[in-house]
């Protein structure tokens, strides 16, 4: 039975029965601390990161050997504290640097080796504070540097601080793209405050898209959405046609409100099935098509009415607070959550009417807060797979009432 008015109440309590996988890592042998962690060894604490070795505190990236606490860095090696660095190798503390070597406390240079405190610097070597120097005076100076000491990290840091404000720099990170607004973004072409986002076209608020089958024609999607088409307001899913308000899913067609759903169509208000290729669904129960089409425009209706706007507040938000009006017509206005004033553009409207979604009443900021709350906090605990009792350690505390699958029961129970 389905029953629109209760709807909401339904979805949520469906979402805490419904098992969640205690992690996501997979290909991975000894990094058992951390998540989202595909093809490495011996990590620890790391997440959203593939490939990697012998990687500690790091977080989206690609590719390590040897690094710790590095974020949005590719292919380095024995690297530490470094942030979007590519290709780097025996390296800390630098940004935005790539195909370095040797390099400390830098910022912005490449193919550059043997440089201290530098800046902007293309093919140099043995360079301290953008001077060059012979190797003898360099590898002394590094010699006497003890990184351990924080009034010499201090020092350094300050005299690399007045260099930066010297040294002119792009105005943004974009490699191969046309008509993008936002901030590292590579082979893509008309997106609109995207940032970390790769092959991504026609789309606005893209965030984390850093895999290589990027999103299309979609809204408000990140972390973590790859291959998407026609998507709005998705988090950690893959491999979507015409999907909106999901969490961890892959492989949808013309879905709305699910979590834990894979290889299916025609789905609302579901959580944990797969292979659902047959019919419609409806808070994971089988209906005929006219059905689901009138129930779930009904549950639309209702939504709207109350203000639900996003797969957050269905699941989390307390109802009874006040509804917000929203009109079309009105293109700046200030979030309900934040108060900071935003803008909807002309494009967003246009996708939004297609989508028949109503206009944001929350800041692109919040909306992707939003998102990532969804998530658990990046701390492990050990607790017991629900299935076979195997131990896990996962983002899921031992009080989190959610039933937590290892990832093979996981799909070994998946509906
Ligand atoms: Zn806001
Ligand atoms: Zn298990």
């Amino acid at each position: 039975m389905i029953n629109s008015e209760n709807f909401i109440q339904d979805f949520r309590d469906l979402y805490l029965k419904s098992p969640q996988c205690g992690s996501w890592s997979r290909g991975s042998e000894n990094c058992d601390y951390g998540d989202i962690i595909t093809v490495s060894k011996d990590s620890y604490m790391c997440f959203n990161s593939g490939n990697c070795r012998d990687a500690y505190y790091c977080e989206d990236s690609r590719a390590l050997t040897n690094c710790t606490d590095c974020a949005f860095c590719e292919q380095c090696e024995l690297c530490y504290e470094c942030v979007d660095c590519n290709n780097c190798y025996d390296s800390n503390y630098c940004q935005d640097s790539v195909n370095c070597e040797d390099i400390h406390f830098s910022y912005d240079l490449r193919r550059c080796k043997h440089c201290i405190g530098c800046v902007g610097l293309r093919d140099k070597e043995y360079y301290i504070f953008n001077k060059k120097h012979s190797q003898e005076d360099y590898e002394k100076a590094l010699e006497t540097l003890d990184f351990s000491n924080p009034k010499i990290l201090e020092e350094i840091d300050k005299k690399l601080e007045v260099l930066k404000r010297e040294i002119p720099r792009k105005f943004v990170h974009q490699f191969d793209t046309q008509n993008c607004t936002g901030d590292y973004i590579y082979h893509s072409k008309n997106c609109y405050r995207c940032f970390d986002t790769r092959h991504t076209e026609d789309s606005g608020y893209i965030y984390q898209a850093n895999l290589d089958m990027g999103t299309k024609d979609s809204w408000d999607c990140g972390p973590i959405p790859t291959g998407m088409d026609l998507c709005y307001d998705i988090a950690y899913s893959h491999y979507l046609f015409n999907c909106k308000h999901l969490y961890w899913c892959g492989n949808l067609k013309d879905s709305q409100y699910c979590t834990n759903c894979f290889e299916s169509k025609n789905l609302f208000g579901c959580h944990y099935i797969k292979s659902k290729e047959d019919g419609y669904y409806i808070l994971n129960q089988k209906v005929d098509e006219d059905f689901y089409k009138k129930t779930t425009k009904e549950i639309i209706d209702i939504l709207r009415e109350k203000g639900i706007y996003a797969l957050y507040d269905l699941l989390f938000k307390d109802l009874d607070r006040d509804v917000v009006s929203v009109s079309d017509d009105q293109l700046g206005r200030s979030c309900t959550l934040c108060g900071d004033n935003f803008e909807i553009t002309e494009d967003e409207i246009g996708f939004y009417k297609k989508m028949d979604i109503i206009l944001p009443i929350y800041c692109p900021n919040c909306r992707a807060e939003q998102r990532i709350d969804l998530r658990n906090e990046r701390k492990m605990y050990k607790r017991e797979c629900g299935g076979c009792k195997n131990p896990l350690i996962t983002t899921y505390s031992p009080d989190n009432p959610h039933i937590v699958y290892c990832l093979d029961c996981y799909w070994q129970n998946i509906g």
